[in-house]
């Protein structure tokens, strides 16, 4: 019954004393999108467009992305906020039309926004295509390009999207230089999503694909919590939205901890929503805030989990 109750739950997210965190799904597929129609989420935070382009021998066409695109959008409505990420092909994500050359260390190489390098047509078609879903459906998706290391890469990012007629343009940060610069990155653009995924495998140095690495793969590196930490801090100065869109955002525990770093929304697959909701709202952002002091503090990923826990309401 407790469960249920969860699962019907329409509040929108926050603490116990009421700060807000919105609660957002991620997605790869219009289907995926069509399923949160009547769902007690508050948008989208990651649309993962690649699905879309994978074993695939060419790009789909403008036309084919807009209808995809078009219904995503539409399945959640004006009011609801969708970030939609542009291609991320490359490393994990290969892709037969992009990934031309062979290269030695792919998740060093040309992958996610560095394509642009090589194959700029591959983002100019997907905004347009995005700009006539956004028209189409009446509704202004949110943009953001993967594996951002410069302020400069954000700019051009930005400004592409603005030439495509979009509006708000972000990035995401997964690579630790942009983290490190996020007030120059956030100069350029209107929010930033933490991919943690990403970011962990980059600040550890740790293949993200090798399983026996996992124990150096963990957002609860006390390093990594660093760059998250950084990067809200510049969040909150520019008064910019700041998310986490990575797999961390659905461990309720870690949830709690990037709430107590300052992070704004957190987008995870829709089936970890509701303990993550609930978490939330047993706990106090002065509560989330010492947690996040805790987790800085620890040695290691399995301490910091420790003294989190041990700061947890005996109820929750
Ligand atoms: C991430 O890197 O954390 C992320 C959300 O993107 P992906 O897992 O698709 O690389
Ligand atoms: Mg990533």
């Amino acid at each position: 019954a407790a469960e249920r109750a969860l699962e019907s739950d329409t509040e929108p997210g926050g603490t116990a004393d009421g700060h807000r965190v919105q609660l957002l799904a991620n997605i790869g597929t219009a289907e995926d999108a069509e399923k949160l129609v009547g769902a007690a989420v508050e948008g989208v935070g990651l649309f993962r467009t690649e699905v879309l382009f994978l074993g695939r021998q060419q790009a789909p066409t403008v036309d084919e992305q807009a209808a995809a695109y078009a219904r995503v959008l539409r399945a959640l409505g004006p009011d609801r906020k969708v970030v939609v990420r542009t291609l991320d092909a490359g490393a994990d994500k290969p892709l037969a039309f992009a990934n031309l050359h062979a290269e030695e260390n792919p998740a060093l190489g040309v992958r996610g926004y560095r394509l642009v390098r090589s194959a700029p047509a591959l983002l100019t078609d997907q905004l347009t295509a995005l700009a006539r879903a956004g028209e189409e459906t009446g509704t202004q998706p949110w943009v953001m390009a993967p594996m951002i290391a410069t302020p400069a890469e954000s700019r051009a990012f930005a400004d592409a999207v603005h030439a495509a007629g979009l509006r708000t343009a972000g990035v995401m940060v997964e690579v630790p230089a942009a983290a490190l610069r996020a007030g120059h990155v956030l100069d350029e653009v209107d929010f930033v999503s933490l991919g943690t995924n990403d970011l962990a495998q980059y600040t550890m140095a740790a293949d993200r694909l090798l399983g026996e690495l996992v124990d150096l793969l963990d957002a609860w590196q006390p390093a990594v919590l660093e760059l998250v930490a950084a990067t809200a801090r510049a969040g909150a100065a520019a008064g910019k939205p700041v998310g986490v869109c990575g797999e961390s955002a659905s461990d309720p525990l870690m949830a709690l901890v990037l709430t107590g770093l300052g992070v704004t929304s957190l987008s995870m697959s829709p089936a970890a929503l509701p303990a993550v909701r609930f978490a939330l709202r047993r706990h106090t952002l002065e509560a989330c805030r010492a947690m996040a002091e805790a987790a800085l503090a620890a040695a290691d990923p399995a301490a910091g989990r420790a003294a989190v826990a041990g700061l947890l309401d005996p109820e929750a």
